[in-house]
């Protein structure tokens, strides 16, 4: 393939990932936009592999590995579980993190360019310089952000004493050696300031994404979401790959904007979570951990529930994490089905951060078929709650949880909830009296008009729909 070819096939990949960056936007177009980018990709992929750059000693490498990693595609794709994949795209960004590291390394040691002026080689060892930064904080956060998304980390910020100086004198130090690494006259002595800046740049990864509480864990991930794009754009640099520039900085811009819009979602500072639980006193505690219970709640059973639904004309269903656990988005599409035939007003609340993942309930509702109009963003929906006759929770909990309004010293105190409470009836459908991801008690179970429906989310809405059927 000549170079003007490749040329004219990496503006047909920029334009169609552009498409499908627009089709994502909304979920009656992402099929559209999920196909305009593969579409690209493989546009994109075929023209690096026929390109010019590519010579016939390497396709055997080029091959080899396209087979490995689409193995390794396919089997991720089919085995993980729809919960598990917030750790899945944690894990596939710290793998652009690495190899904005491994391109870096390979760049400056590669002797075979040969620059015109003292300034192009400077601007080239700048370019690698800062691509090993981003993709060494972007690799080592990831890894975290997947450790902690999994369970195997604990979610309880690590908040060590003087860690904004700490941070500070690390890009003090990345700085100074940056410096050293641009005079070096040989690659050995550029060397060592480049492995010190990796080492710091990767504590540091680690450090931010330690210092993230619980509750705040989906900025993070959405902001790694963006380094990984920013990554992927300073290997496009140091590539000289100008399709990586553009597709990265795309990734890098939406995830900023992506990560502005959670912070906004849960009250948060941009710039805060950015420098790394900066201010973190907000931050939230042990994730997962059993707060203390506090009062007594009323049960509920599935025949209860039915007949209450049954009597209702307006039933908002506010879904979270446990619902996603269950599966139960199919059973919760059959009891919509049926109430909207008897002519009840079923909606849907979605919280921004419902969910282990951006968008996790409106993927699963659409896997499910439920109609996008009935489903509403918390906004939309929050002043619907005084003239809601139930309000149906399955498996949330942080989402709908008065604390944040009511009690000023709550650790997620100022996020915005679902204001289920305010519903004539609201019944929250879980297993047990285990708090939510961000570890504290939920003063909406003890309420005078809460029921707790106990059990797995989709073997008590199987009963429930029996109910309505019977
Ligand atoms: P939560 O984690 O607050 O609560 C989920 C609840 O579901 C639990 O209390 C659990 O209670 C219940 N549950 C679990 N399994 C089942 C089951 N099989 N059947 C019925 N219930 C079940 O989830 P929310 O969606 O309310 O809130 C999301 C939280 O996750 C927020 O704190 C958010 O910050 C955080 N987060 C969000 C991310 C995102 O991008 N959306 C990313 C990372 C974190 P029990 O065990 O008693 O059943």
């Amino acid at each position: 393939m000549t170079s003007g070819l490749a040329t004219v096939a990496y503006i047909a990949a920029t334009i169609l990932f552009i498409l499908s960056l627009g089709g994502l936007a909304n979920p009656e177009t992402a099929r559209r936009g999920n196909l305009f980018g593969i579409v690209g990709m493989t546009i994109a992929v075929l023209a690096t592999v026929l390109g010019p750059r590519v010579t016939p000693a390497g396709y055997a490498w080029i091959i080899g590995a396209l087979v490995v990693g689409a193995t390794i595609g396919l089997f991720a794709a089919k085995k993980v579980q729809m919960t598990q994949m917030p750790e899945l795209v944690a894990a596939m960004h710290s793998l652009v993190g690495l190899a904005a590291c491994l391109v870096g390394f390979a760049s400056y040691v590669d002797t075979s360019t040969v620059f015109p002026t003292a300034a192009e080689k400077t601007i080239h060892e700048v370019e690698i310089y800062v691509g090993i930064l981003i993709g060494a904080v972007t690799f080592s956060g990831s890894v975290i952000a997947f450790g902690k998304l999994s369970g195997r980390i604990g979610g309880k910020p690590l908040l060590l004493p003087g860690r904004h100086w700490l941070n500070l004198a690390g890009l003090l130090v990345v700085i100074g050696f940056g410096r050293v690494f641009l005079q070096a006259h040989d690659i050995q002595a550029g060397m060592t300031p480049l492995i010190v800046m990796t080492v710091i740049a990767l504590l540091f990864g680690v450090h931010m994404v330690m210092a993230i509480g619980g509750a705040d864990m989906p900025v993070v991930v959405s902001m790694l979401n963006s380094y990984s794009g920013w990554a992927a754009a300073a290997t496009g640099f140091m590539l000289s790959n100008d399709l990586l520039i553009v597709v990265g900085a795309l990734v890098g811009s939406s995830g900023a904007i992506l990560s502005y819009i959670m912070c906004r979602a849960m009250n948060r500072n941009f710039i805060s979570v950015i420098a790394g639980g900066f201010g973190g006193g907000s931050s939230a505690p042990a994730a997962g951990g059993a707060a203390q219970p506090a009062g007594e709640v009323a049960p509920i059973d599935a025949a209860e529930t039915a007949e209450l639904l049954r009597e209702a004309k307006n039933v908002v269903i506010v879904p979270g994490y446990g619902m996603a656990v269950a599966q139960a988005q199919h059973t919760v599409f059959e009891i919509t089905r049926h109430l909207r035939d008897k002519g009840v007003n079923v909606r849907f609340g979605i919280h921004p951060v419902a969910g282990r993942m951006p968008g996790h309930m409106n993927v699963l509702l659409a896997e499910a078929k439920v109609p996008y109009d009935i489903v509403l963003e918390m906004d939309e929906i929050n002043e619907d709650f005084p003239d809601t006759d139930v309000a149906m929770v399955i498996g949330a909990n942080d989402i709908v949880n008065p604390a944040a309004q009511e009690d000023p010293t709550s650790p997620i105190a100022g996020m915005p909830v679902l204001e289920v409470w305010k519903a004539r009836t609201s019944i929250v459908m879980k297993r047990s009296m285990a708090s939510g991801y961000a570890g504290v008690d939920n003063p909406l179970f003890y309420k005078d008009n809460n029921r707790m429906l106990f059990g797995d989310a989709k073997k008590m809405l199987d009963e429930v729909l029996a109910a309505l059927k019977g």
